[in-house]
């Protein structure tokens, strides 16, 4: 092998389910030290493709040449041997155990949890990830739980580092550490290749770009030599119509009353909902802002009736009913899907459900609000 060959290179790669491809014939070469964007909409077989490359599926015809030689990635333990190493969309972490416990599990070999922690410890430090390795998963942030699958799979020292629409889950400061991380491991030698359909990003910190549609390459560049219009007619197939905003249009009458809710969290690891309001017009787009893990998933639950109020009531089929402190009130219908304004529910772990409204035209915060937290 010389350096003069790809470190990855994946020929006429295919992925069938059944009749459906969602790899078709992908070609697609990885440089060293080079951090190389994989472009495309969701459902274009992006996803499908990492995790072939990963040993997680296997494909249905093509092959990867690692450093110029086929090889045959059949588990992600082969594909950690190579010096293959990913970090998932979606995390693979046990809230219960500690971040060296759960590094501990993903390794391959036998290592105590004291030299994990000292190393994971060590590589936090380097790579400007901070992690505490005695903490408990169930008590970290989104962000620093993306850290751990990071560390873990620094930890094997690949030469190639996969990640799956890593920012998609962070805040931009979050996302402008995550970057400064990947510019060192490139200038490591290390080569990356990074899932996602943000342009400005991709343009901002990525050498190459493969651009997917309906599993099929449609396009490899330079993305700094591209503009978003040219990324996004790769990513498309077309034209990428403008949406505009329907400021005339007058909001209706109230659809969704949500005033006061608070609900006690169902697991040890869940989100206390606490004296929460809201309301959503006819016309109106409400949009729930704040980091994933803050409340979202349990008020989504408590509306769609699968989380019940303490009486033991589906949240949602208690509509109507006498409202006050610490209890529940809805009437729920769908709300039109027409932006006017928006009201935003900014929570953060440690200062529960504080509501701020604000209009996301200008990101201007007005609250709280008798529209929103009242
Ligand atoms: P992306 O990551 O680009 O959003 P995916 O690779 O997840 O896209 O999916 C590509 C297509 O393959 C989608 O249409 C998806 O529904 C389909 N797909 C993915 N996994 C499976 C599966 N296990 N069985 C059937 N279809 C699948
Ligand atoms: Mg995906």
């Amino acid at each position: 092998m010389t350096n003069t060959e790809p470190l990855l290179a994946v020929e006429g790669l295919t992925k069938l389910f059944g009749s459906f491809a969602a790899c078709d014939g992908i070609d697609l070469e990885i440089g060293h030290g080079e951090i190389h964007a994989l472009l495309g909409e969701n459902g274009a077989g992006k996803s499908t493709l990492v995790k072939m490359l990963f040993g997680i599926l296997a494909p249905s015809s093509g092959r990867v040449c690692w450093k110029g030689k086929p090889e045959d990635i059949v588990s992600p333990a082969a594909a950690r041997r190579l010096g293959i190493g990913m970090v998932f969309q979606h995390f693979s972490l046990f809230e219960a155990l500690t971040v060296a416990e759960n590094i501990a599990l993903a390794l391959d070999e036998n290592v105590s949890i004291d030299e994990i922690s000292q190393k994971a410890a060590e590589l936090s430090r380097a790579y400007g990830l901070p992690l505490d390795p005695a903490a408990h998963v169930a008590d970290l942030s989104v962000g620093e739980r993306q850290r751990i699958e990071i560390v873990r799979a620094l930890l094997q020292n690949p030469k190639l580092i996969i990640l799956d629409e890593p920012t998609s889950v962070l805040t931009p400061q979050e996302a402008d550490k995550l970057f400064e991380t990947l510019f060192k491991l490139k200038a490591e030698g290390r080569s990356v290749l990074y899932i996602s359909h943000r342009l400005e990003e991709v343009q901002r910190i990525c050498d190459r770009a493969t651009v997917l549609r309906h599993g099929k390459v449609t396009g490899a560049c330079d993305p700094r030599g591209e503009t978003p219009a040219t990324l996004a007619r790769m990513m498309v197939g077309g034209e990428v119509a403008t949406v505009m905003r329907d400021d005339d249009a007058p909001a209706g009458d109230v659809q969704l009353e949500i005033r006061n809710l608070t609900l006690r969290p169902r697991t040890p690891f869940a989100m206390e909902l606490k004296n929460l309001s809201l309301s959503v017009r006819a016309g109106e787009v409400l949009a729930i802002a704040g980091v994933a893990g803050n409340g979202q998933g349990e008020l989504f639950d408590a509306l769609s009736g699968e989380y019940t109020t303490e009486d033991n009531e589906p949240f949602a089929s208690a509509a109507a009913r006498s409202v006050g402190p610490a209890s529940t009130a809805a009437a729920c219908s769908a709300p039109a899907s027409c932006p006017k304004n928006a009201t935003a529910m900014v929570q953060s772990r440690r200062c529960r459900s504080r509501t701020i409204s604000c209009s996301p035209a200008t990101s201007r915060m007005r609250g709280p609000s008798s529209r929103a937290g009242s």
